[in-house]
């Protein structure tokens, strides 16, 4: 029986808090053991944004006082500026001032700067996926397992590469990679498709091809060491391949479109999903379609089985019943809401086979 797992923020987040409420405090209280970083230029751009759009001096205030409105709103507010083509007071889109387009410069600050954060915060999540990833292995479910993420992090990458003979396909071709070949035996290569993109993929918009960075997270390179983060063909500057949590999400990247291609094939073919860590939330209408499109266009809709696991000891019944209900009344009675929390769901992944 084959079976998807998605994943949402809610199973890489330390804790089970979102990571987003609380993202800018705990960058800052990061950057600050990090000279290298305080004196760049992206930290003077970002500390003048918060100063200059909410009245937060970041520099010289205790952290804990200070109230950052949340990433949605700060990149929200940028990319809605970006579409309209207008501008806010000294934040410019380009122009013919060689200075300009200091709302660019922003946005791309602001995504870099939670890809650090999350790579910080990996933590004790490391182990449930590996979990997770070794109790499926054991009882040979890898082969009929795709897994659907939205997190950038590398959490399930290393547990699937850690289990013998297992290979990841990301549902892309890296130009720094040899093609995917079935034929090779003994090697399981196992489906994971980063619908939001991940920390290990580097796009050159010139030669418009992808690089795996392997185990090194090349968007975190891109922060620290930019000077050699250049595509090594063109030497053009390499993007990360990223969407954040916005309210406007930009997937035009040829390459995640195909990944969006692959896990809907993917989906088409499952008898069941097990959402884990994922609250279906109203911002998320490009999952909700693509999660409509298979629920609808296959021979037998009837036969698609949902599981949901997002329980957590502090969790609330309002909240609880909230997402019970938004769950419901998009996907219908075959969804079965679950009292497990990814931690039992990974201790014991085989319950809901
Ligand atoms: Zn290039």
């Amino acid at each position: 029986m084959k079976t998807a797992i998605f994943l949402g923020g809610g199973a890489s987040a330390a804790a089970m808090a979102p990571v987003q409420a609380d993202l800018f405090r705990e960058y800052f209280s990061l950057v600050r053991q990090r000279p290298e970083i305080i004196n760049s230029e992206m930290y003077r751009e970002v500390t003048a944004y918060f100063a200059a759009f909410f009245g937060i001096d970041v520099i010289n205030s205790k952290l804990d006082d200070l109230l950052f409105p949340t990433f949605e709103e700060a990149l929200g507010i940028l990319d809605l500026a970006v579409r309209r083509r207008e501008a806010f007071k000294k934040f410019d889109l380009e122009n013919v001032s060689k200075n300009s387009n200091r709302i660019g410069f922003l946005r791309q600050y602001l995504v870099l700067l939670m890809a650090a954060v999350l790579d910080c915060k990996s933590g004790d999540r490391r182990r449930l996926h590996r979990k997770l990833v070794e109790g499926l292995g054991q009882k040979g479910l890898l082969a009929e397992t795709s897994f659907i993420t939205t997190n950038y992090d590398l959490l399930l990458d290393d547990a699937i590469v850690s289990e013998a003979a297992c290979k990841i396909d990301y549902g892309i071709e890296f130009f720094n990679k040899k093609p995917l070949n079935n034929e090779v035996k003994n090697v399981l290569w196992v489906k994971l498709y980063k619908i939001h993109g991940s920390l290990n993929w580097l796009y050159c918009p010139a030669c418009n091809v992808i690089r795996l960075t392997a185990k090194e997270k090349g968007v975190v390179r891109l922060l620290e060491d930019i000077k050699n983060s250049d595509c090594e063909q063109c030497k053009s500057v390499m993007l990360p391949v990223i969407v954040p949590p916005t309210f406007f999400k930009d997937m035009s990247n040829a390459f995640l479109s195909m990944v969006w291609y692959k896990a809907e094939q993917a989906l088409m073919e499952v008898d069941k999903i097990i959402f884990c860590g994922y609250s279906f939330s109203d911002a998320d209408i490009h999952i909700k379609y693509l999660i409509k499109r298979i629920q609808t266009n296959r021979l037998n809709p009837a036969a698609l089985s949902i599981y949901v696991v997002n329980n957590y000891p502090t969790k609330s019944e309002h909240s609880r019943n909230s997402e019970k209900r938004r769950y419901k009344r998009f996907l219908g009675r075959v969804v079965n809401y679950t009292d497990l929390s990814f931690e039992e769901f990974a201790a014991n992944p085989t319950c809901l086979y």
